[in-house]
């Protein structure tokens, strides 16, 4: 989301006569796009700044300004915290920079962390950022209602809004155009995708006739953006379960070019827990989701996240989690020891009673857990041929490219003529719990 938001802001700032560097040291303006999702996300921008103090010393014209999550969690705070900070600015309100930028010039420090209910920035086409001209990320929602009592996100993402169609079909044209293959749809919960002619989704109640009976959801997004860009590949993420409908799957089997993967988080197996965490579905409904998932798409790639060491958290509640994952066996999951976040639910009514040391030998379990179940579900590709989008070369070996199948694995493969960009028919000969191993066969048809 962020790395979206600070395309965004690339173009903003385009428009204003600014160009991109890769050079810190020539740069007259450093923007950090921030985390606050975590604690540990907060401590590495601090760390970050530090280097700034040096660069301010070589160039006078430096400024350095803070974009997100932390920008709108600590405010005016973190000018009198953080010494080397020019600009304050919250994610709602990046089209203010042109103005926050001209306080700065006249060596004023600026803040602006006013949250909005309709700012989509629907209507800017961002510049993309280190790219490499085939996945990009289209943002459709914005902000979260989901009160979910561990995160931040609501406080510093404010309310939820969705993007309207045309823009998102507008700008996922002018990809197809630069030719870029495939698309990851961005939200925080995008099965919440609502659009009734703009603001805030809490106020659909209060949309005439005529707008609710226009209005459209994500599956009707889906089938709109999958039927006029047949030749994209089209991801999404972040799926919620308590929102998560059977249209959504339905449309996903219809179309081939709707990868057959679902980032589905489920955050802990326990039902006493997720109730505590506010996720408003149990683990039966989860599985049951599950199991409809996987018989409207039998191959569909499924991750998770999942954190230890909610507040209460017992030995019984961690192992309702590691049975959870055997049910599923999921293909890939994001991890994370409980970070208790100031000013949430969690912060305010429960004690972050968990150890340390316990927080993360559970989270150890659930990582090597996971390790073996990836390993076995990447098996069932072994000897089978299919579709894999080339986005780089291998990390590991030059003479290799690297991609992904529908289902969102990591496949590698001798370059021979093919070039990034290109969809070829992979045959897989080998694999490790992260890697397909194979070898090209030839271009394909099917995407
Ligand atoms: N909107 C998504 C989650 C976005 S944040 C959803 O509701 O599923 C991505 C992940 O970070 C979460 O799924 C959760 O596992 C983790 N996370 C969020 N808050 C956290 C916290 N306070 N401590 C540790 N992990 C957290």
């Amino acid at each position: 989301m962020n790395f979206s938001d600070s395309e965004v802001v690339a173009s903003i700032l385009k428009k204003e006569g600014y160009e991109l560097t890769d050079n810190s040291k020539e740069a007259n303006l450093v923007l950090l796009n921030t985390c606050s999702i975590r604690d540990k996300a907060e401590q590495t921008v601090r760390n970050k700044l530090k280097n700034f103090n040096s660069l301010k010393k070589q160039n006078n014209k430096l400024k350095v300004g803070l974009l997100g999550c932390m920008a709108e969690r600590l405010k005016e705070k973190l000018i009198e915290e953080e010494q080397v900070v020019d600009l304050v600015v919250g994610p709602d309100s990046y089209k203010d920079l042109p103005n926050l930028l001209n306080e700065v010039e006249h060596n004023q420090k600026a803040v602006n962390v006013i949250l909005s209910k309709s700012e989509t920035y629907g209507d800017i086409s961002p510049v993309r950022i280190h790219n490499n001209g085939i996945n990009a990320f289209v943002s459709i929602t914005r902000g979260c209602d989901n009160m979910c009592t561990f995160c931040v996100v609501p406080f510093t993402r404010g309310r939820e809004r969705s993007r309207s169609p045309e823009s998102i079909i507008r700008e996922i044209y002018e990809l197809s155009e630069k030719g870029y293959r495939e698309v990851t749809l961005l939200g925080q919960n995008v099965d919440s995708y609502l659009w009734y002619g703009g603001g805030p989704k809490k106020d659909f109640i209060k949309a005439s006739n005529e707008q609710k009976k226009n209005s459209k959801r994500f599956s009707n997004l889906l089938d709109l953006i999958a039927s006029n860009f047949p030749q994209i590949r089209i991801r999404f993420s972040t799926s919620n379960p308590q929102d998560m409908t059977i249209d959504v799957l339905e449309t996903m089997a219809k179309y081939n070019n709707i990868c057959n993967y679902i980032h589905l988080p489920i955050q802990s197996g326990s039902d006493r827990i997720l109730k505590k965490m506010n996720r408003l579905h149990t683990r039966q409904e989860y599985l049951e989701l599950i199991k409809k998932t996987r018989e409207i798409i039998p191959n569909c790639g499924i991750s998770h996240d999942i954190m230890t060491g909610f507040p209460s958290e017992t030995e019984k509640d961690h192992q309702d989690t590691l049975t959870l994952m055997e049910e599923v066996k999921y293909d890939f999951g994001y991890m994370f020891a409980y970070s208790e976040r100031p000013g949430t639910y969690a912060a305010r009514n429960f004690r972050d009673d968990i150890k340390k040391e316990i927080k993360q030998r559970r989270l150890e379990e659930i990582i090597n857990l996971q390790q073996k179940h990836s390993k076995e579900r990447n098996q069932r590709f072994l000897n089978l041929t299919c579709p894999v989008l080339i986005d780089k070369s291998s990390k590991k070996s030059d003479g290799f490219w690297s991609g992904r199948t529908s289902e969102n694995n990591v496949v590698v493969f001798p370059k021979e003529n093919y070039s990034p960009g290109d969809i070829v028919q992979v045959t897989i000969e080998d694999f490790t719990s992260a890697t397909l191993i194979g070898k090209a066969k030839k271009k394909s048809l099917a995407i």
